[in-house]
């Protein structure tokens, strides 16, 4: 009988060597399964059965044996950070905030001004992926575009939407970001403009609400036309793999101004574009150091907000909810976010005739006539 011993112990070992490992990755496999869940739309009862399995399973083998503590114990840790990342996409309602003053600047819009959406292709993503509290199964259209805003005085792009060669400008982003993004290319803005006989020496430049890829990218069909941003995001440019895009464009492209106009929204300082009151760009920091945001008067006195990627949808403002912490990690200064997002909720209550864009909010552009409708 004595001999059975020392067979016992090794085959012992070799099973807490195994608890040990898939304790550990069962939940790592889980929480991969969730952010691909949030950012592609998979199948979440998939999603969900792989996970409970992967977790029965990590239990059952961390408890075959007494002697396999290290394993129980890194489940548990697992699935503690399994849990925790699961909350990160909870509803957690920003606090209300009302800005002291809110200042609509004075508008003297003359014929001709008006904002047409130039649509340039869309990823696919859930609500989750959106703002926290979105569902991981309500599929949400998020659209890359870049907005034409005419005036007699010259027109100015908002944003630049995607590039002809977007795939390459995709390539410069991490493998974790590719797999989340599943994109379906349109028709580039210099496309569009031609097509339409847009003659190209009517644009200024390209007033960036901040410099992401996602921004840039038509950017660089658009040879020569200058990239118009604040000097905090000119700055920006040379940190990380977000801005790889703009780094790839001449540096001479881009052009300075300063907040050296009066209050608007709840901003003390803003850049009036033509003096007018018509297209008044406001500073925004936080999702990157120098986004902003632009405020558009047409001539028939009707205003748009495009918020940048303040937030990602307009839930993000009427139901004050951040972007989850996974998508969170995109922004430069989260803290600074929030307050914006609850000043933005006092103004939009305040001023229900300000339609607000958010970048990324298909449904917000269909109050923007198309590009077809420039005369
Ligand atoms: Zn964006």
């Amino acid at each position: 009988m004595s001999e059975r011993a020392p067979t016992a112990a090794p085959s012992e070992e070799r099973i807490t060597r195994v608890a040990a490992i898939v304790a550990v990755i069962g939940p790592v496999l889980a929480i991969v399964g969730l952010a691909a869940a949030s950012g592609r739309g998979l199948p979440m009862p998939l999603t969900l059965a792989a996970l409970a399995s992967i977790a029965i399973l990590a239990s059952s083998i961390a408890r075959a044996r007494r002697a396999a503590p290290v394993a129980a114990g890194l489940g548990v840790v697992g699935l503690v950070g399994l849990a925790l990342f699961r909350a990160s996409f909870a509803s957690a309602p920003i606090e209300r905030a009302s800005p002291e003053s809110i200042v609509l600047p004075i508008v003297e819009a003359p014929d001709g001004v008006g904002a047409y959406r130039i649509e340039t292709g869309v990823i696919h993503r859930t609500a989750s992926f959106a703002h926290r509290g979105g569902s991981f199964d309500v599929p949400r259209v998020f659209a890359m575009n870049a907005v034409l805003v005419t005036h007699p005085a010259g027109d100015v792009l908002i944003d630049s939407g995607l590039a002809t060669e977007v795939d390459a400008h995709l390539e410069a982003m991490p493998a974790p970001f590719r797999l989340l993004t599943d994109l379906e290319r349109g028709v580039s803005v210099d496309v569009q403009l031609d097509r339409l006989g847009y003659d190209r020496t009517h644009l200024l430049g390209i007033v960036l609400t901040h410099a992401h890829w996602d921004h840039v990218s038509g950017a660089a069909d658009l040879d020569d036309v200058p990239l118009l941003v604040p000097e905090a995001e000119r700055a920006f440019l040379d940190e990380g793999w977000i801005t790889a895009v703009a780094r790839s464009l001449s540096r001479d492209r881009f052009h300075t101004y300063d907040f050296d106009d009066g209050p608007a929204l709840d901003a003390p300082r803003s850049h009036d574009v033509h003096g007018d009151g018509s297209i008044v760009i406001v500073p925004a920091p936080g999702h990157t150091p120098g986004s902003v945001m632009v405020l558009v008067t047409d001539s028939r006195a009707r205003r748009f907000l495009f918020v940048g990627d303040v937030v990602w949808q307009r839930e993000g403002i009427t139901q004050r909810e951040e972007r989850p912490w996974l998508t969170r990690l995109g922004d430069h200064d989260a803290d600074a976010v929030r307050a914006r997002i609850a000043s933005l909720a006092a103004i939009a209550e305040a001023h229900p005739e300000i339609t607000i864009v958010p970048s990324h909010d298909a449904r917000a552009y269909e109050a923007l006539e198309p590009l077809s409708a420039v005369r």
